[in-house]
């Protein structure tokens, strides 16, 4: 059997890749005020080393790819990346987790270029809350940045929300009846241990059982099976055609059916958000290994995945990289 198959058998198909650890907004939930130390920058994969990275993981099997980052469209390069990971043979479709701030000036190239999909992070719908949140006042800019992606052809548009207790866990509701209206796929995610201040707590964080009881209030939601290997479950709102997702990364693991690898920034293959492990492909890659050498890389990474990322096991340590250098 072909393909990148780990120890349980799980095939992989969704190649993940941080593009930059820099971000422009500060969620409290991601990074500190005053920001992450930053990777140095000739530790940062150049475009031509990416798509070399890329190159092997198609012909090994991946199907899918995401860009993410820190904020991945403060990447100057990034419609260039976009177009030549669109070129090459048996190009795998490309999409975009976004904080949507920068979309006004580039859905349209990024959609040329061969961009299909978009993901936008938004957590409030109140403007100084926003502010309070991602300590900077772009509410209005993510939303222009919506409006933009839609109009660029890039739908269904996603967005993706983390609640936080006290802060913005009384809006699910607004959330939802907002999105139905704009016609956008709306996803909760549980907040998981992977803020660079180390400030997550079980108790602070809201699960996804008190979100389906939020939004149960105001909304009918029935279940919608097939799942496969996404990470959201998805329920039908009031009978459809609108669906809100749930990803319960922390209380409902989804281990089981991952089918993702992710590239950081500076070249390190990682086979969970929560690897304590990382495969350096930047050496290899710079030293002029050949693209079997890169390829078994890939491979030896996946042969160490264990079978769950553990978060809910005794002995659980939170990854030295923050989400913003992993790329979420
Ligand atoms: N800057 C882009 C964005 O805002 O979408 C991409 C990177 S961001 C790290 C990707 C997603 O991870 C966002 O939806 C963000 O809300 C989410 N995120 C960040 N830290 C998280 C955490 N500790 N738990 C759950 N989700 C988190």
């Amino acid at each position: 059997m072909s393909g990148l198959i780990d120890g349980f058998g799980r095939v992989h198909k969704d190649l993940r890749i941080s593009l930059t650890d820099h971000c422009n907004l500060r969620c409290t939930y991601c990074m500190p005020a005053e920001g992450v130390p930053w990777l140095p920058r000739q530790s940062l994969l150049s475009a031509p080393e990416l798509m070399r990275i890329v190159e092997v993981a198609v012909k090994e099997g991946i199907s899918e790819v995401r860009l993410t980052g820190g904020e991945p469209l403060l990447r100057p390069d990034v419609v260039d990346v976009i177009a030549a990971i669109n070129s090459i043979e048996n190009a795998p479709e490309i999409s975009i987790t976004t904080n949507g701030i920068m979309l006004p000036r580039l859905a349209g190239r990024l959609a040329e270029a061969g961009l299909t999909r978009v993901n936008i992070s938004l957590d409030t719908l109140d403007r100084a809350r926003f502010k309070e949140m991602t300590r900077r006042d772009r509410l209005v800019d993510v939303l222009d940045g919506i409006d933009a992606a839609k109009a660029a052809g890039l739908v269904p548009v996603k967005i993706n929300s983390v609640l936080m207790r006290g802060v913005n866990d009384h809006e699910a509701p607004a959330l939802l009846h907002w999105a139905m209206e704009n016609d956008l796929q709306l996803r909760f995610i549980e907040q998981m241990p992977l803020d660079a201040g180390h400030t997550w707590s079980r108790e602070g964080m809201v699960t996804a059982d008190e979100i389906m009881t939020s939004l149960r209030t105001e909304f009918d939601l029935e279940a919608i099976p097939g799942r496969g290997a996404a990470p959201a479950e998805r329920f039908l709102i009031n009978g459809g055609p609108h669906t809100v997702g749930i990803i319960a990364s922390v209380t409902m693991p989804f281990c089981g059916a991952c089918d993702r690898l992710r590239l950081t920034a500076d070249g390190q293959l990682r086979s969970c958000l929560f690897s304590n492990t990382e495969s350096d492909l930047r050496e290899p890659l710079r030293s002029g290994k050949s693209d079997e050498e890169i390829a078994a890389i890939l491979h030896q990474c996946l042969f160490g995945k264990l079978a769950g990322h553990g978060i809910n096991e005794p002995g659980f340590l939170q990854p030295p990289r923050p989400m913003s250098a992993i790329g979420g």
